[in-house]
């Protein structure tokens, strides 16, 4: 199949010709007008776009979602390879749970799935996984989180890191000083004092961060800090790369956009659990700071941190529900309303943060290229140009739980190619 009029990262329209799932040819009228031609109409085309953060919840909570369901709402968001998290039931600790999500994700053929492995025994924090067998395994795992949970014990951190670096492995943090968060409900600040919710202080988060980042250094290894959520964080993180360690970071869209008064606040009432996460909505002040820092490259990507939640777990109340957004169908739209219509961030630094720099920190050969001759036809087709009602009815996944219901948010995936099969085309899944 081969894509007419459209433009590479927002340039001049042209044509790509496709062939054996690789760009075969790029120029003026090269798609040709017979067979399989899909007319972009002036588009933009990005590199396949890659989460390094997204629950799937298969094995064990299927209701919430499924590889099936979650690589749909994937591929109707562009992506084409995502990083499944551990933390499903059973744990993904062991090579057998790990191939299972491969294989599962194989099947589908929505997009790749990529599964990161536990970093302890059933996320537990008390020894270590079987690190090097899941990384030997057929998915090949390279990235490893405890995510959900902070890997909070500074022995088995140190350890987990120095055994990583057999296989050019990461450890990716999700940074939540335990102790500090016991019973948080949101940011802790002066929208939680004048709520009576417990806070979530923002020390947690960076306490870890900096304890990390020097963990790293010591022993000479690769770590990856999960959802920054401050602006304490991002002067951490930008500290520890001026040292040049090996230190990278993601931001969620929801903390590009959204702020804790919200909780108190918002089209949909106050206490409204659709914003309770994990780590929380913070203040003005820190999306601010990350902002920047996606844009300064302090911050090295967005990933979605995707986590569906049925009905019943969300809309409770506040203190009993669960934490978590669902983001893969509406990430790039979040990302053109926050960094590109803002003007921090050009579609090329868009495909930078959002495929080209996840592929290489979960090192996937085959995602992030360029788009050019030779280059795996991994590709999104977006039209930057709409502006539309987000409705969490025509998503893909299982969960609905957005906090942009009704929110007018830019953009659309107009298509999406795998290896040069759509996997979505005119915005509805192939
Ligand atoms: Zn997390």
């Amino acid at each position: 199949m081969n894509i007419a009029n459209v433009r590479i990262l927002g340039g001049e329209p042209v044509d790509i010709r496709i062939d054996g799932g690789v760009i075969a040819e790029i120029g003026p009228g090269t798609a040709g007008t017979a067979g399989d031609v899909v007319d972009a109409q002036g588009a933009i085309v990005l590199p396949g776009l890659v989460d390094l953060h997204t629950h799937l919840r298969e094995p064990g909570r299927e209701d919430a979602e499924t590889v099936q369901t979650g690589t749909q709402s994937a591929a109707r968001g562009g992506y084409t390879a995502v990083h499944a998290m551990a933390n499903t039931s059973p744990v993904a600790d062991t090579a057998g749970v790990v191939e299972q999500v491969w294989r599962l994700g194989r099947e589908f053929a929505h997009c790749d799935v990529h599964p990161v492995g536990a970093v302890t025994v059933g996320l537990e924090g008390r020894q270590l996984a079987e690190l090097g067998a899941m990384a030997d395994s057929a998915a090949r795992v390279r990235v490893f989180s405890d995510d959900g949970k902070c890997v909070d014990d500074a022995v088995l951190m140190r350890r987990a890191l120095e055994y990583v670096k057999a296989f050019d492995g990461v450890i990716a943090q999700h940074a939540q000083e335990p102790r500090l968060t016991s019973g948080a409900q949101m940011n802790e600040g002066v929208v939680s004092g004048r709520l009576g919710l417990t806070g979530w202080p923002a020390v947690a988060e960076e306490a870890i961060i900096a304890r990390d980042c020097l963990l790293a250094a010591h022993v000479g290894s690769r770590l990856h800090v999960c959802h920054v959520s401050t602006a304490g964080s991002v002067e951490i993180l930008r500290w520890a790369k001026s040292k040049g360690w090996n230190v990278t970071a993601e931001v969620t869209p929801h903390h590009l956009l959204l702020t804790d008064d919200l909780v108190e606040e918002s089209p949909v009432g106050a206490y409204n659990p659709i914003y309770k996460v994990n780590p929380p909505l913070r203040t003005r002040a820190d999306v601010e700071a990350l902002r920047a820092a996606l844009a300064d490259g302090t911050i090295d990507v967005v990933a979605t941190d995707h986590a569906p939640h049925p009905v019943e777990d969300k809309e409770t109340e506040w203190s009993a529900a669960a934490m978590g957004m669902v983001g893969l169908e509406t990430a790039l739209s979040v990302v053109q309303e926050a960094m590109v219509e803002t003007g921090l961030l050009d579609w090329a630094g868009v495909a930078d943060r959002m495929s080209a720099a996840p592929a290489r920190i979960g090192r996937l050969s085959g995602h992030g290229r360029p788009i050019e001759v030779g280059a795996p036809a991994n590709l999104t087709l977006y039209d930057p140009s709409v502006r539309t009602k987000v409705d969490p009815a025509a998503f893909a996944s299982k969960s609905r739980n957005t906090p942009y219901e009704g929110m007018t948010l830019p953009g659309r995936v107009v298509a999406t190619f795998l290896r040069g099969r759509p996997t979505v085309l005119e915005g509805k899944l192939v």
